[in-house]
């Protein structure tokens, strides 16, 4: 018990339970339902708080040379790898494209916290416009100079524009709405990061720690 928690745990917590006005300005932003799924601002505090209490472990990733893992969610082990040395708050050019980076991978573990079904394609395309939107919100964009992830990056982008996401809270998208399944279209067209794409997967929920009663598993 009270084992310390790791650099990065600390750097993702405060990150997420922060109270700096332009971090709670993004994060009030991701309030929207994509193929049943709800996401809420809410949601993300809550993941910082099973971080504070240990029950989602932050470590570090060696991501290999060239492969373009930065960071990842596993559920099963209720587990976010980052980047070594992650730094979330000193200012720089790249803090906001790592927050976004954060708040794709939190919105994973918000699907494992509900123990929502769903299938690969979808999840991404829920972390992808969470992260996207996030991005936007704060002057930003998630992009990339390999095809593969900035086709994903480009159709999540259209989503967050056309349905002008940063203004009008509560936005629904369905599986079957021609941007969302374009978005789903470019994850599953990316065989090499999401060879799972179209496989059914209900997450297992997160373990440990207190819950919040306020903000109770929906299932
Ligand atoms: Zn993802």
């Amino acid at each position: 018990m009270s084992e310390a928690l790791s650099p990065e745990a600390t750097e993702v917590a405060d990150f997420l339970l922060s109270e700096e006005s332009y971090i709670t300005f993004g994060l009030g932003k991701l309030n929207f339902t994509l193929a049943g799924f709800r996401v809420d601002t809410q949601g993300y505090r809550e993941i910082g708080h099973k971080i504070r209490q240990g029950a989602i472990e932050v470590r570090p990733v060696e991501s290999a040379p060239g492969s373009s893992v930065a960071a990842v969610y596993t559920g099963l082990l209720d587990r976010l790898s980052v980047p070594a040395g992650l730094d979330l708050h000193t200012p720089r050019r790249r803090r906001i494209k790592d927050q976004s980076m954060v708040v794709h991978e939190v919105t994973h573990a918000l699907v494992d916290f509900h123990r929502f079904t769903t299938t690969g394609a979808l999840d991404e395309a829920c972390a992808y416009v969470a992260g996207q939107l996030y991005a936007m919100s704060l002057g930003d964009l998630q992009s990339s100079s390999r095809p593969r992830d900035n086709a994903i990056f480009t159709a999540s982008r259209t989503i967050v524009q056309q349905r002008r996401m940063k203004f009008v809270p509560g936005a629904v998208l369905m599986a079957s709405d021609s941007d969302v399944a374009a978005l789903a279209a470019a994850v599953r067209g990316h065989t090499q990061a999401y060879p799972d794409a179209d496989v059914r997967r209900t997450g297992d929920g997160v373990h440990g720690g207190l819950i919040d009663p306020w903000y109770m598993p929906r299932n």
